[in-house]
């Protein structure tokens, strides 16, 4: 298991090879650059936002110094999807529509898991206790962000790793009807005590600046771009997920972190 202090300089990358022959990764090397930008993105992009870029920078400055990113993630072979299963060759499965439409077409999927470690959620627990409201507040943006933007790089790092395949968006358990329940099924799948996480009875990860994602990959002619249209969907007029599926068809174009 990784341990937070002294083991980070050991554990940089490690690779294991099953005897499917799929990767299990962990990986502690990531630079994570969250920007003024994006923190002020995170609060609104308001005017008094900017009024605040100093205290920003600060908050960039200390944040940085206490990040310590792990990350794990390990490929599946898919069986078969049917209605709104997605099953697993090993005997797994996932139980969400979204996530089945999102993964037509692929053969295998990523399933991934990352933290920021705890010493950051400490920091910001004990400036509160001090009484340093603002400074805590914008070191949970911070932390937020930087949640978010590993995601990102560890998402868009394994793509490149299989350039030549087609890749769907990621999904997390929690995310529009994927029960919040199937972490459990993740954490069967890449035992994220491995990176120092480990997970509570009500499904929160903990150090709780942590995520699982899931994406699918396979043959680029039958793996679908961006998130299924809610354009055709019978459900579209009162649904309550649309703009979720909006935001994440966003995060694939690019438009914002
Ligand atoms: S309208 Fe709602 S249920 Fe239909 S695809 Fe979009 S998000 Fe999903």
């Amino acid at each position: 298991m990784y341990r937070w202090r002294g083991d980070t300089a050991r554990i940089v990358v490690q690779r294991h090879f099953y005897e499917g022959g799929f990767i299990l990764e962990i990986r502690t090397d990531w630079d994570i650059n969250v920007t003024a930008d994006m923190l002020i993105k995170r609060m609104g992009g308001s005017r008094k936002g900017q009024k605040m870029l100093g205290e920003c920078l600060e908050v960039i400055d200390l944040g940085k110094k206490l990040l310590e990113p792990c990350t794990i993630y390990d490929i599946f072979s898919v069986k078969g999807i049917q209605g709104e299963n997605v099953e697993l060759e090993n005997g797994l499965s996932f139980k969400s529509e979204h996530l089945a439409k999102l993964l037509h077409g692929t053969d295998r999927i990523v399933v991934m898991a990352r933290t920021i470690g705890p010493v950051l959620e400490e920091k910001v627990r004990y400036l509160s206790e001090q009484g340093n409201f603002l400074t805590s507040y914008l070191l949970d943006v911070y932390a937020n962000a930087a949640v978010v933007l590993l995601g990102k790089m560890m998402y868009r790092q394994i793509r490149e790793q299989y350039s030549s395949c087609g890749a769907t968006v990621q999904m997390e358990p929690g995310q529009l009807d994927w029960n919040i329940q199937e972490q459990t099924i993740v954490y069967k799948l890449v035992s994220f005590e491995k990176i120092g996480v480990t997970l509570a009875d009500s499904f929160l990860m903990i150090p709780v600046k942590s995520a699982t994602a899931v994406f699918g990959i396979g043959d680029p002619v039958k793996v679908q771009k961006g998130f299924p249209s809610c354009t055709y969907c019978s459900k579209k007029n009162k649904c309550t997920y649309r703009e979720e599926v909006e935001r994440i068809n966003r995060e694939e174009l690019g438009v914002e972190v």
